[in-house]
């Protein structure tokens, strides 16, 4: 399906983020893959954030280690140089964590989880990586006609843990204020989060490692791990074995044994328009803020320093058996599907230009939140299951891999959710099937919701499945 005449077809190239930050960084050698045999104290599977940060917590913990990294495309090539750059903790997670720790340890991953942002923002100074970096703070907004928004729970639940100012609603002429559209109603506004350019933080953190002299080895797929003794790693041209070995491989572990029954990739893409700096001023969005509805299939949106609009929705489908193919990067269905999205979220920006459009996988597990742990006696550490909010916490999780490896007692290694599993999911095909079947549930009912109809009964009960099965994902 054609999304809009202007747009390229997605996936033919790299993410409009990419390309502008590999542009701002000019001529940059890519790093050598790895050929033959090689040794290392610690081997970084993946160099999106995860990798990078672990890496780079490495070289602080253990100045001497000889870290290697091992990524199959190139640094930032992944979702990390191809989100929407929305940065925040997870306070809108207390809830479930309260449920799962109690409320102290809640707290306590909450506030590690918030120093992701002003962390970042530290970071970017003390490296002069310029990521666009900007505090302005997320709203949330209700943008169904017919429903009241769905934040009371979560905002009375932080409120009696005396962390009210987390998450605060805000009236429909406050949203307005932020953003005039004719689709917003109330609000919810998380003051603490911030935006970056994704993919300027992505190529700066790889800066930031060579020059500290972690070993980068690009167009380097790992094709086998094995972690009984030390560890022996695998790739197209080459060996290499280390003491112990960083997974940080997102959407992929999805088709990783001892893995690949706890993560479900799930697609999520986005677009960009040409620069309309005037237009924004007439919407009053000049401030930066981060904007997205209340949706299961959230549609994101962010303007940048040129007056563009960055507008993501993650209305992709899910991947089969772990199989990260064109699924995630050339679905043209699901970009109409955001285009759709955009054009009535900001109905009055119907003839914008669009000038490009891209997708990548984001990793579910069955409760929406990361696993991160250990395995192989100890040697093998691993992150994934940011389910698309992992741009912040991937920075929290390098912090814990790195502590991990380390093995000094440290607090943030000992937060309560680290080394606890996510729920197993059903076995394929029946994964595959279920979940495209709740996804489609889920964007007709609330599609039905958005125009003022009531969803039929059955895509309800779709839509309920998962919740019903203990999963925390659908309605
Ligand atoms: C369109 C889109 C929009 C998003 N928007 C946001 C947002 O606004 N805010 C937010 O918080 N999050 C967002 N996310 C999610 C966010 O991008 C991720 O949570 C984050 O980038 C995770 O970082 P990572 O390093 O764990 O994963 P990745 O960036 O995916 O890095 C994993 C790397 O591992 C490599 N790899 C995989 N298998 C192998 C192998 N066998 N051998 C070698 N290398 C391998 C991959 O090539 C990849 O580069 C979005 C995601 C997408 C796709």
């Amino acid at each position: 399906m054609r999304s809009d005449a202007t747009l390229p077809i997605p996936g033919e190239r790299r993410s409009w983020w990419l390309r502008e930050a590999m542009a701002a960084e000019g001529e940059t050698p890519g790093a050598p893959g790895l050929a033959g045999d090689e040794r290392a104290d610690v081997v970084v599977v993946g160099g999106g954030y995860t990798g990078m940060w672990a890496a780079y917590f490495l070289t602080e913990r253990l100045p001497d280690a000889r870290v290697v990294l091992l990524e199959q495309d190139i640094c930032g090539g992944g979702p990390s140089g191809r989100n929407g750059g929305f940065v925040h903790g997870w306070w809108e997670s207390v809830p479930y964590l309260v449920d799962r720790y109690g409320a102290e340890a809640a707290i306590a991953i909450a506030r590690e989880a918030d120093e992701v942002v002003d962390g970042i923002g530290a970071w970017c100074a003390r490296h002069e990586v310029d990521a666009w970096y900007a505090k302005a703070g997320y709203v949330r907004v209700n943008a169904f006609p017919s429903v009241a928004h769905d934040w009371d729970g979560t905002v009375a639940r932080l409120r009696a843990l005396g962390q009210g100012e987390q998450l605060a609603p805000i009236e429909p002429d406050a949203v307005q204020r932020v953003c005039a559209s004719p689709a917003f109603r109330d609000g919810l506004l998380m003051p603490s989060a911030a935006s970056i350019q994704p993919a300027r933080l992505a190529r700066g953190l790889r800066r930031v490692l060579l020059e500290r002299g972690v070993v980068i080895h690009e167009t380097t797929r790992v094709r086998s791990l094995r972690g009984d003794g030390p560890v022996r790693v695998t790739t197209d041209r080459g060996r290499l074995t280390a003491e112990q070995a960083v997974l940080a491989v997102n959407a992929w572990a999805s088709g990783w044994p001892g893995f690949r029954s706890r993560v479900l990739a799930w697609g999520s893409y986005m677009v960009i328009t040409e620069p309309i700096p005037d237009r924004l001023a007439e919407l009053g969005w000049t401030g930066g803020e981060l904007l997205s509805d209340s949706r299961f299939t959230i549609s994101y949106f962010r303007t940048t320093p040129d007056g563009r609009i960055a507008f993501g929705a993650g209305v992709g489908a899910a991947g089969y058996a772990g199989r990260i193919g064109r699924t995630f990067t050339h679905d043209g269905t699901a970009v109409a599907r955001v285009v759709a999205n955009f054009r009535h979220l900001l109905p009055m920006l119907h003839d914008a230009r669009l000038e490009d459009a891209w997708g990548g996988p984001i990793d579910i597990t069955g409760h929406r939140f990361p696993e991160i742990g250990s395995s192989h006696g100890g040697r093998v550490h691993f992150a994934h299951g940011f389910a698309g909010n992992g741009a912040g916490p991937s920075r929290l999780a390098g912090r814990v891999l790195a502590a991990l490896v380390d093995g000094r007692p440290d607090p943030v290694a000992r937060l309560a959710f680290v080394g606890r599993r996510q729920p197993l999911m059903p076995p394929e095909p029946l994964r595959f099937i279920g979940a495209r079947l709740v996804r489609e549930a889920l964007i007709r009912e609330d599609d039905a919701l958005d125009a003022g109809r009531r969803p039929s009964l059955l895509l309800r009960a779709v839509a309920r499945l998962p919740r019903l099965l203990g999963y925390k994902l659908g309605h």
